[in-house]
């Protein structure tokens, strides 16, 4: 969190600023851990003042502002990461402001509470190493079904983390991947080298339906509360999830079932079992996991790696999510 719908919501929300000058950049001093900025010092804010916004684009779980000298923001939420027009939810996490002249909004700020947050001034050359397509695939809103399978399917790992590797396709995160899962009636687990056409065209079908549907829902605003759009309103679609954060409720697909809680490579999946059943494709340590939560912080340290367990580990510290 947040993820493509809630990136995405926040981009629509500061289209406002297009056209605009920036005229400062400000640091607020904020007592928590510091973001990750780059480049260091005045430098940071001297590469932006005096420079209009072109554009304003999002690159995955990213946001973007394209400079009139070439330079690019690029600013990522990560875990806490709010990008705001109006009305901050706290003073306390306020980390940088924007004051902008000649645009419909005046200012824009960025709001992180943990911290983890990373705001980077790049040229092209910079922009496309730590951004290529190298390192973020294409936009899952904007895959045709062929690309999808084709970046997923050589994959041993099971489909609910493939899902999560922003090399392999951009946008999805923990939240959504359990949502698409379920739509395309797929066990999370499933290999995704056994994973059959029928099933992919599915998941395809999901991929698009749900992130979009969550687009004009602005997004997700989990119990926590953290996230929400540029006017500081919560977004609507956590009234619509599927399977997300509701474990032992009963599947609103089918009906009768209650939802169950497993875990995969750390990360807590949602799944109804009666719409997404087993199958012999499942990625083995998936049964493992399923334990007693009183147990389950013991056995994610012991197991040994499901399949991508390594790569996955790096990724997460890379997209925070
Ligand atoms: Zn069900």
């Amino acid at each position: 969190m947040p993820e493509l719908p809630e990136v995405e919501t926040m981009r629509r929300g500061i289209l406002p600023l297009l056209g605009g000058r920036i005229t400062a950049v400000e640091r607020l001093p904020c007592p928590r851990r510091p973001l990750t900025i780059a480049p260091r010092g005045e430098k940071f804010a001297r590469l932006q003042t005096g420079q209009t916004i072109d554009e304003i684009e999002r690159l995955g779980k990213r946001i973007v502002l394209r400079l009139s000298n070439e330079l690019a923001v690029v600013i990522e939420p990560r875990m806490t990461g709010l990008v705001l027009l109006a009305d901050p939810p706290s003073r306390d996490h306020l980390r940088i402001c924007w004051r902008i002249r000649g645009a419909a909004a005046k200012a824009m700020w960025f709001w992180d509470r943990r911290g983890l947050g990373v705001v980077r001034v790049v040229d092209a050359k910079q922009f496309d190493r730590y951004y290529g397509p190298h390192k973020i695939g294409p936009d899952a809103l904007a895959i045709d079904a062929a690309a999808f399978v084709e970046r997923l399917q050589a994959s041993r790992r099971a489909i609910k983390v493939a899902l999560l590797d922003q090399r392999a396709l951009a946008g999805v995160g923990n939240l959504y991947a359990a949502e698409i899962c379920h739509l395309a009636r797929v066990h999370p687990a499933t290999r995704c080298d056994r994973i059959r056409a029928d099933e992919w065209t599915r998941l395809h079908g999901a991929t698009l339906e749900i992130l979009a549907d969550a687009v004009r829902n602005e997004g997700s605003t989990l119990g926590d509360g953290t996230y929400r759009n540029v006017l500081n309103q919560h977004g609507s679609y956590q009234n619509s999830h599927r399977v997300y954060d509701r474990k032992g409720e009963i599947c609103t697909s089918c009906g009768q079932t209650e939802i169950i809680r497993i875990v995969q490579t750390q990360r807590a999946t949602f799944f109804c079992p009666a719409c997404q059943p087993k199958s012999r494709r499942l990625v083995a340590s998936v049964t493992s996991t399923t334990l007693p939560a009183k147990n389950r912080a013991t056995q994610d340290k012991s197991s040994p790696k499901s399949a991508g367990g390594k790569k996955r580990v790096a990724s997460r510290r890379s997209e925070g999510v």
